[in-house]
C-alpha cells in the first residue's frame, strides 16, 4: 500500500500500529509479531528502537490500547501505561522558539519510547491526524489540510487498494440524489 510516512518519529509508531492488519487478499487479521524473535527483528530495524527491550505480550496490549485511543479518539486509554512507563520532560533550545522534549524514565523499554513520541504528538495538537481506516483498520496519517480524511484508500494508489469507504460513499450519494435501491 503506498502512502506518505507521518512526520518524524510518529512513522514508527504508525508501522508499529500496522504489525496487525486485515490484509487485502484473505481479509483476515494478520498478526506480524508472533515470537520473541519476531519483536526483537522489528525492533531492529528501527534506529530509534534498535535493543530496546519489552515481550511480545506488552507489545501486543499496548499497541491494542494505542489503536483503541485512535479509533475511539479517548487518549485517556493510555493513561495508565503512563504509570508504569513514566515520561519526564526537557526543555529544549531550538532556532527560532524553544520547545518541551518528552522523555522516558525507562530508556530501555519500546513503551516508554512510544509513550514519548505520542506525548510529543498530543502535545502540538496532532494526534487526531493519525487515524484507522474504517474499513480495513489500516493506521494512516492524514496529511490534508482540514484533516478530514477518513479512508486508507484516499492514499492507496496501487494496485493493493481496496477502495475503502466505496460502499460508504455509494449510500451517501444514494440518499443525497435520493436514487432508490
Ligand atoms: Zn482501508
Amino acid at each position: 500500500m503506498t502512502h506518505k510516512p507521518a512526520p518524524g518519529s510518529l512513522e514508527v509508531l504508525r508501522e508499529y500500529l500496522n504489525t496487525w492488519s486485515i490484509p487485502n487478499d484473505t481479509r483476515k487479521p494478520a498478526e506480524a509479531i508472533r515470537t520473541q524473535q519476531d519483536l526483537t527483528d522489528f525492533l531492529d530495524q528501527q534506529p530509534l528502537l534498535k535493543d530496546l527491550q519489552g515481550n511480545v505480550e506488552e507489545f501486543k496490549a499496548f499497541r491494542e490500547d494505542v489503536r483503541k485511543s485512535i479509533e475511539t479518539q479517548e487518549i485517556d486509554v493510555l493513561s495508565p501505561w503512563m504509570q508504569y512507563h513514566p515520561l519526564y520532560t526537557v526543555f529544549v533550545k531550538e532556532e527560532r522558539a524553544a520547545k518541551i522534549m518528552f522523555k522516558p524514565e525507562d530508556e530501555d523499554k519500546f513503551v516508554g519510547i512510544f509513550l514519548a513520541i505520542i506525548a510529543e504528538v498530543v502535545s502540538k495538537g496532532q494526534w487526531n491526524r493519525l487515524k484507522s481506516c474504517p474499513d480495513c483498520r489500516y493506521v494512516f496519517y492524514d496529511h490534508s489540510k482540514n484533516g478530514s480524511k477518513k479512508w486508507c484508500s484516499m492514499y492507496a494508489g496501487g494496485s493493493n487498494g481496496r477502495a475503502c469507504g466505496t460502499i460508504d460513499k455509494v449510500k451517501r450519494y444514494r440518499s443525497r440524489n435520493q436514487i432508490s435501491t
